[in-house]
């Protein structure tokens, strides 16, 4: 492909689209490059309720909220590609990224691909995902109804997840390696009277088990070093186990070319990166709160930088 954009910007999560939107507005010839849904993980969060603007009473999920911000970046005339980039080319005045099929060129690359869920770290656990374990409550929670499930992480992520999660399953277990949350206290006291969540405090998961599903697991008290063997109720034959455990950031494809912190592209302020004409904006960079009203705020900095660059 000859055509050389304005700027591609690489992640269609509140980041992205951020950028994508605030590119459009300042007329760059924006392509937008995104390999799976729009949002990230917000495309996969129930409940928004600290976005700005946003009415705790009005149940803003992720997923709407995310069609919204999609539909804006369309009408301020961004191009959008469904694609995987395999490679990138990254000095010099034209930026190339490639995938399996195409070849992409632009004058600016803004880097917007997030992060994804850190396993849980117990044994056997590839053996189990989609069997039982998994890391999206709103994809699969409706699997679980009536069943019992258990919730790995003591953030923000688990317990609300845990909450959205006893709207289906019996009973949920929020399995802590610590014995105190870190999730926010407006969090923690929703969930401390939510009669249906239980919590194992200083506990992690050392395996998992079962014949097709996942139907046993030890868990093992770090303090005391005490293993306990939860097992399925035999009506069941199954529990779910989700894991919220943070984050790993999505940037192989940069290794060696931008400079980085344990994974997370480092930027300044303006989210300029190592190289001329290089952006990151949202989870992806090194930065102090990953919340969507950052990452958007992030996309619509490297947008309008980006433009920056392109004129001077
Ligand atoms: P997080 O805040 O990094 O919390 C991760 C949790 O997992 C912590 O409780 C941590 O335990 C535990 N953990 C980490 N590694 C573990 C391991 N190997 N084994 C067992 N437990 C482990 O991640 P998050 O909850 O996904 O949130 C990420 C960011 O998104 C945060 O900034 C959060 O505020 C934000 N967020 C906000 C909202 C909201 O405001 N509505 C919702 C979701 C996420 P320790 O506590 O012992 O470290």
């Amino acid at each position: 492909m000859d055509k050389i954009y304005d700027v591609i910007i690489l992640g269609a999560g509140p980041a992205g689209l951020a950028a994508g939107l605030y590119a459009g507005r300042a007329r760059l010839d924006t392509l937008v490059i995104e390999k799976g849904k729009d949002g990230g993980q917000i495309a996969i969060t129930d409940e928004i309720e600290n976005y700005p603007g946003q009415m705790v009473d009005e149940k803003e999920s992720g997923p709407s909220l995310i069609a919204r911000m999609t539909k804006q970046v369309e009408k301020f005339g961004a191009a959008r590609v469904s694609d995987t980039i395999t490679s990138v080319e990254l000095e010099g005045d034209v930026k190339v990224l490639k995938s399996a099929k195409n070849e992409y060129r632009a004058k600016v690359v803004i880097v917007a691909t997030g992060a994804f869920p850190k396993p849980i770290g117990c044994e056997n656990e590839a053996k189990f995902m989609g069997k039982g374990i998994s890391f999206c409550a709103t994809c699969d929670a409706s699997f679980f109804e009536d069943f019992e499930v258990f919730v790995v992480g003591g953030g923000d992520s688990a317990v609300e997840e845990a909450m959205y999660l006893t709207k289906f399953a019996r009973k949920v277990t929020i399995i802590h390696r610590r014995d105190e949350l870190r999730a926010a206290k407006s969090i923690q006291e929703k969930a401390f009277k939510n009669p249906k969540l239980h919590f194992m405090w200083d506990s992690v998961v050392q395996s998992v088990d079962g014949d097709e599903l996942l139907s046993k697991m030890v868990v093992k008290n770090v303090k005391t070093g005490e293993l306990t063997t939860v097992e399925a109720d035999p009506d069941d034959g199954l529990f779910g186990l989700f894991g919220f455990i943070g984050y790993n950031p999505n940037s192989k494809l940069f290794e060696g070319m931008l400079d980085m912190e344990g994974g997370y592209i480092k930027t300044d302020e303006n989210m300029h990166t190592n190289i001329p004409g290089v952006f990151a904006a949202g989870d992806i960079r090194v930065k102090s709160l990953r919340q969507v009203v950052t990452a958007a705020a992030d996309g619509a900095i490297a947008a309008m930088q980006a433009e920056k660059y392109i004129n001077a």
